[in-house]
């Protein structure tokens, strides 16, 4: 079934929306440096493609990609090719968009975060649409990239041979990949998978080794002693815009099973939001005498 927004026509769009039970997925991602390894928009094409995947699974309308999403970006030491808009146009954006999405008859919209920068962002957008007048809930649901952290610990939990795409070789380095001390952050093994499920000629493991991917701890004090900067912390900390152990052994199965795996994740989390009757009910309760 054809579930993009963008490729129905005026007149079919309540065809999707009845099978969509009314609910609609806006993935949102930004345009920021993923090490030397994966590409600028990393985050918005594998929403993208995770929610049109979801959408195969479980029918759900896929609004057009929120593509530039939240990034401190305004510094000059920040990597080429970045892109960042002034938060007050984001959630200008963002409040806008949810009306045109709900104007067409979709009430409850998930907005599908794969941008870790973008929580502070979506938390005050959805804590600023608390006190608007409005006809729809936004729910948020998000990408973890974790994965192959999950694929290992449910093979050794678990048992060998519960993933079919997998191979013997591949279950044996995931599971060393971690028992070894891996990391798996921003550009790391969960997000090469994903790239390498959707677009491998955007994946280059033959950069893999040029930059460190591991934390300088400049900033670990401040975490020490429970405190968190927005700006630079992170940035000082990774430099190199990749947070993560290199994983030279990620190959095509394996990105396929990560992949698969997080379009599942969403497609349950839509499945459950289609079916609830209550969200909308406590959204009218909540509005009562505005
Ligand atoms: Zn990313």
């Amino acid at each position: 079934m054809e579930t993009r927004w963008m490729y129905r026509t005026s007149n079919d769009l309540c065809e999707l929306r009845e099978a969509s039970k009314g609910v609609c997925v806006m993935p949102i991602g930004c345009v920021e440096k993923h090490g030397l390894h994966l590409p600028l928009g990393q985050d918005s094409i594998q929403g993208e493609a995770i929610a049109y995947a979801a959408s195969q699974i479980e029918p759900v309308c896929v609004f057009p990609t929120f593509t530039f999403g939240d990034l401190c970006g305004a510094a000059p030491s920040v990597p080429e090719g970045t892109v960042t808009l002034p938060e007050e146009t984001l959630l200008l954006l963002l409040e806008q968009l949810c009306g045109q999405i709900s104007r067409s008859g979709f009430h409850k919209i998930i907005i599908f975060n794969c941008h870790g920068g973008n929580y502070p962002l979506l938390s005050l957008f959805t804590r600023m649409l608390a006190n608007k007048k409005r006809d729809y809930i936004v729910a948020v649901a998000t990408v973890t990239a974790t994965e192959p952290d999950e694929i290992a610990k449910n093979l050794k939990q678990n048992g060998r041979g519960l993933y079919p795409e997998l191979t013997t070789e591949d279950e044996d380095y995931i599971i060393k990949f971690f028992d070894e001390g891996g990391i798996n952050g921003h550009a790391g093994f969960g997000e090469v998978a994903y790239m390498m499920a959707i677009a491998p000629e955007a994946v280059h493991l033959d950069r893999l080794g040029i930059e460190s991917g591991l934390s300088t701890h400049k900033a670990d004090f401040l975490n020490r002693a429970g405190l968190r900067i927005r700006d630079a912390g992170w940035e000082v900390d990774y430099p190199n815009a990749y947070d993560g152990t290199d994983p030279v052994g990620c190959n095509e199965r394996i990105a396929k099973c990560c992949f698969r795996l997080a379009a599942e994740r969403l497609a349950h989390s839509v499945k459950v939001l289609k079916e609830e009757n209550e969200t909308l009910k406590w959204l009218d309760e909540y509005q009562k005498g505005w």
